[in-house]
């Protein structure tokens, strides 16, 4: 295991403050100092930069960003029986390293950063990671906060983020919501023995860096049309769409045939319907 500070290895950390992992609380640790180092890398070069990890539960990716050279990190965890250890790390990092108790749900994390150079870097709890990734990608005003994100997740979930036509499956509100707002890809992946205690499926480390530009468009409109058509996914849009009113209409008006089903739609498709959406409800 390598040696990237002074600080005790991370299963002596655990032991000293019992931290035994609760499921309830998505408690899956990495303490394999050579796997988070690999995870505070992709994040890119952190020099100067603000980091923001959801979730640092014992430490380990918390002291790998650390060593990596950032220059700030704020680590908001809800579980307070790791906030002694967490105090350790920030001993030995004076002033680099603030840690927030509390739901990362409900903290506002712009009140937290201001306007500092940004990039996120979480071994996400699972149980709310998808929920978090969507508020991010929702945050107002854009271009957002951060410059990037570099998140693990379920290796389905990786999956579903990444997603396009082309992947029909996996293809669906999460992709769309990621691909007009979003360059993602998953960088690599991470067997259930990385983890302690291991979870029974894969995961991935995911990139998603925010596009500067993404294609004009009204988020309520987006989540509503791909909500309609996704909850009916075998349905041909003329159908899954009749709640919103007149779906002939709506699919005329964004040049789509109204046979086709809503995994065939690209995003750039998805926002001409949204955009359809948002200009019939703005005149009436
Ligand atoms: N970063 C550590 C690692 O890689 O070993 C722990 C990752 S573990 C998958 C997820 C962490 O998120 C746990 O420490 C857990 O207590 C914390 N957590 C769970 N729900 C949270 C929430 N809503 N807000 C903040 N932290 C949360």
């Amino acid at each position: 295991m390598a040696q990237i500070d002074d600080l005790p290895p991370l299963r002596e950390v655990i032991r000293t403050h019992g931290l035994d992992a609760r499921k309830s609380l998505g408690q899956n640790f990495l303490l394999d100092l050579n796997l988070t180092a690999r995870i505070a890398r992709a994040a890119g070069d952190l020099t100067g930069r603000t980091v923001l990890e959801i979730g640092p539960g014992p430490g380990g990716l918390t002291r790998a960003l650390l060593a990596s050279g950032a220059e700030h990190v704020i680590a908001i965890e809800r579980d307070s029986r790791c906030l002694p250890a967490l105090d350790e790390i920030a001993l030995r990092y004076p002033g680099r390293l603030t840690v927030v108790e509390g739901d990362a749900l409900t903290i506002d994390p712009v009140s937290l950063i201001g306007d500092r150079p940004t990039r996120i870097v979480a071994n996400l709890p699972y149980n709310v990671g998808t929920q978090l990734l969507i508020n991010w990608l929702r945050t107002a005003p854009w271009p957002p906060f951060y410059e990037s994100l570099t998140l693990m997740f379920q290796r389905e979930v990786a999956e579903r983020i990444v997603a396009t036509p082309a992947k029909p499956d996996d293809y669906g509100r999460l992709g769309v919501l990621c691909g007009w707002r979003s360059h993602a890809r998953i960088l690599f992946d991470v067997g259930p023995a990385a983890f302690t205690p291991p979870p029974k499926v894969t995961s991935s480390v995911v990139e998603l860096v925010p596009r500067r530009e993404p294609l004009p468009c009204d988020l309520i409109a987006l989540e509503q049309i791909t909500a309609e058509a996704f909850g009916q996914r075998r349905k041909m849009l003329r159908q899954s769409l009749k709640r919103l009113g007149d779906p002939a209409g709506l699919l005329a008006a964004a040049g789509i045939d109204e046979t086709r089903r809503p995994e065939t739609l690209s995003v750039a498709e998805f926002v001409g319907l949204a955009n359809a959406l948002a200009a019939r409800k703005s005149t009436s």
